[in-house]
């Protein structure tokens, strides 16, 4: 196991919440790690909606999710935050010493005096293909996401979905793989139009094939994955041989861990007062999309507002002996030199 890293503070999700979190721990000089299961920042603002016009965000009459999360990054940039993505949180435990020890996926491990949960509606992770037994191919024939493309170079393999993901691999797999079949279950694609054309194109070259229908079986040789069964718009079922089985049916929330750390929930959300924004355990804060109180709405405004409150509560915890005061970031010449803009 890893050392763990010592913090002040750990953010726990980098939706726009999450990233304004760090600003306001930051003008109280107050660090912070954060950390997100997808490979990005963003949260819903990027998976979701990324080139859709937000108009709600306060001096902003419109921006789109990419141009928001993009001005947060730049926002904070001053503070010098410390990211962790492509990992998820899996543990939160309060320590004898009162701080907490905090783990990912990927093995990092902190001890932290706080920890502030943003994590929204869940960590998105990928939907995966409902067919009994399936399972247990799963890191070996079975994929739903590619780490590494040469790990498929030589290979017998099929791309299931109509999304962007599922276009991209095929796409670019084509050269490194022995076959590719692009499956999906109906004849119209959610891709970019100009990927479904090149597709058309290496079809028509016969350079990879695209099938249309639902998976509904397989069949194993030597306990290996060895064909699917595909069922057609026609109804007539087919077998498709394969080394390889990537799934791309886009990416779902859930909650997941969070549910074991010791937390008040109701409702899959995390009851926090509208004080401090603190949960049922000392220490641990929740802001925006998770947590709930009397009149909660899951609006980004109202997230940012949760973690300027979060942040002077925290503060205690993490300079016991300082008196904190609320200063203006137009007049305060601490705050200045905070920002970089003396
Ligand atoms: P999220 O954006 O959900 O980010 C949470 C992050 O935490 C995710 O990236 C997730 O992967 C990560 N995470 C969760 N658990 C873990 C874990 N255990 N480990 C690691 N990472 C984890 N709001 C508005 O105010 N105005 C709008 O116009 C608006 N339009 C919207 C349009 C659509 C289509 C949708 C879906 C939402 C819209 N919203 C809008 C809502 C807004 O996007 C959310 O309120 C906002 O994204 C909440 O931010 P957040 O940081 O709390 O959570």
């Amino acid at each position: 196991n890893s050392i763990p890293i010592e913090a002040d503070a750990v953010i726990v999700g980098a939706g726009p919440v999450g990233l304004f979190q760090v600003f306001e721990l930051g003008l109280l000089e107050i660090k912070a790690h954060v950390i997100d299961i997808l490979p990005f920042v963003g949260g819903q603002c990027i998976e979701l909606y990324p080139d859709k016009p937000i108009y709600d965000i306060p001096a902003v009459p419109v921006c789109t999710g990419v141009e928001l999360t993009d001005n947060l990054m730049k926002q904070i940039e001053p503070f010098g935050p410390t990211f962790h993505l492509g990992q998820e949180v899996t543990q939160v435990n309060k320590r004898e010493d009162g701080r907490f020890d905090v783990e990912t996926s990927a093995g990092t491990r902190f001890i932290s005096k706080t920890v502030f949960i943003a994590a929204g509606v869940g960590a998105f992770q990928p939907r995966t293909l409902k067919l009994n037994g399936i399972e247990q191919f799963e890191g070996s024939q079975l994929f739903y996401r590619v780490k590494d493309p040469e790990a498929f170079r030589g290979k017998n393999i099929v791309v299931c979905g109509g999304g962007d993901s599922a276009l991209d691999w095929a796409l670019s797999l084509v050269d490194v793989a022995e076959s590719v079949v692009l499956l999906h279950r109906r004849e119209e694609f959610r891709a970019a139009p100009a990927s479904v054309s090149k597709m058309q194109a290496l079809c028509e070259d016969f350079m990879m094939q695209s099938l249309t229908g639902q998976i509904t079986g397989f069949e194993t040789l030597d306990g290996k994955l060895a064909e699917i069964r595909v069922t057609g718009l026609d109804g007539v079922t087919r077998r498709v041989p394969l080394d390889c089985l990537l799934v791309f049916y886009g990416l779902s929330p859930k909650l997941g861990p969070i549910e074991h750390w010791g937390l008040q929930i109701d409702r899959r959300q995390i009851v926090v007062d509208t004080e401090k924004f603190e949960t049922n355990i000392p220490g641990i804060f929740a802001v925006g999309d998770i947590n709930t109180y009397p009149g909660k709405k899951k609006l980004i405004l109202s997230g940012f507002h949760e973690t300027a409150l979060a942040s002077f509560a925290a503060a205690p915890y993490v300079f016991p002996e300082k008196k904190i005061h609320l200063q203006y970031t137009t007049t305060s010449p601490k705050l200045h030199k905070i920002l970089g803009v003396d």
